[in-house]
């Protein structure tokens, strides 16, 4: 079963402190038919991004560990781009991972790398966890798959992300 313990972060985009959830504890039973993780209970997935409240940044708990300094580039980006769309809301866990692949993709990280994150959207979407990005999980999903193909066709991956992009195109 997924069990969740309260955290304190702080963004290394603005430097505020912030409070968020992480996963415990989970229990992965299965694996849906691209792949996302199947867990006992609530999902774990929504609970493994975290959002800046104050200005949108988003990544993964090690992404808040303050261990790599963020370019003043991907700031200025974030501050422009995503916390505009904040209006005061707390930031639902499809836009998070949305927002972490775009700063991922600003930063330069690879396709494949971006492409799960756009995935983990629309499985959060599929999950039903509260959406405010007006995206549905078709749009993460043609995301996704944009990136995986071309990382696909660069060469630059593995059997396992050659079996996701040849899944996705099949639901595509
Ligand atoms: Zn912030």
């Amino acid at each position: 079963m997924t069990t969740l313990a309260n955290i304190k972060l702080r963004c290394p985009c603005c430097r505020k402190r912030f409070r968020s959830q992480m996963v415990a504890s989970t229990n992965q039973v299965g694996m849906a038919t691209d792949f996302m993780p199947v867990t006992e209970g609530f999902p774990s997935i929504p609970a493994l991004v975290h959002a800046c409240p104050s200005c949108g940044f988003s990544g993964e708990e090690d992404d808040f560990s303050g261990k790599q300094e963020l370019p003043e580039a991907v700031k200025q980006r974030v501050f422009l781009e995503l916390k505009p769309h904040l209006k005061g809301r707390r930031v639902s866990a499809p836009r998070a991972y949305q927002n972490a692949a775009m700063i991922l993709e600003w930063r330069g990280a690879p396709a494949v790398t971006v492409a799960d994150g756009y995935l983990k959207a629309a499985w959060c979407c599929r999950l039903q966890c509260t959406n405010d990005t007006g995206r549905d999980e078709e749009y993460f999903l043609r995301e996704a798959l944009e990136r995986f193909e071309h990382a696909v066709a660069s060469k630059i991956t593995s059997d396992d992300v050659t079996a996701r992009t040849t899944y996705l195109i099949g639901e595509a």
